[in-house]
């Protein structure tokens, strides 16, 4: 097992995904709701994802897009994750991912295809001009 560690910068960390943006996402990334999810307890992200921080989304994008690739090669692979804020103004947030040594090549791509899709989806919500998406 890896762990990748990936620091992510919001200028807007109040922003959280609103119900249009989640129909969205779900119709582009349908196994998004079935992932698993402990943030506020146990359940399935698809119950959460209304109200779901910006570096949440993150976490549970990247990994559908490392789960994705590995089964459109037959490989069933757990990849795991967890996010959390760490300073008090909450612009800095941590998300970590838990994977085989072999998936973490493509974990950096992951994590930066999955804030292109959100700030496609939710505009630059991540920082300022200068200072945006994986950190
Ligand atoms: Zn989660």
């Amino acid at each position: 097992m890896a762990i990748l560690e990936v620091g992510l910068v919001s200028s807007r960390p109040s922003k959280r995904v609103d119900e249009p943006t989640a129909k969205e996402l779900l119709s582009r990334f349908p196994h998004l709701a079935d992932h698993a999810c402990r943030q506020c307890g146990y359940g399935r992200f698809g119950d959460k994802i209304i109200g779901a921080s910006l570096p949440h989304l993150c976490e549970h994008l990247a990994i559908d897009l490392l789960v994705s690739e590995q089964l459109a090669v037959g490989s069933r692979q757990l990849v795991a994750g967890n996010t959390v804020w760490l300073d008090k103004g909450q612009r800095l947030a941590k998300v970590r991912l838990r994977l085989s040594a072999e998936l973490l090549e493509n974990a950096e791509s992951a994590i930066c295809q999955a804030v292109e899709t959100i700030n496609e989806l939710m505009g630059r919500s991540w920082g300022s001009d200068d200072q945006s998406g994986v950190a």
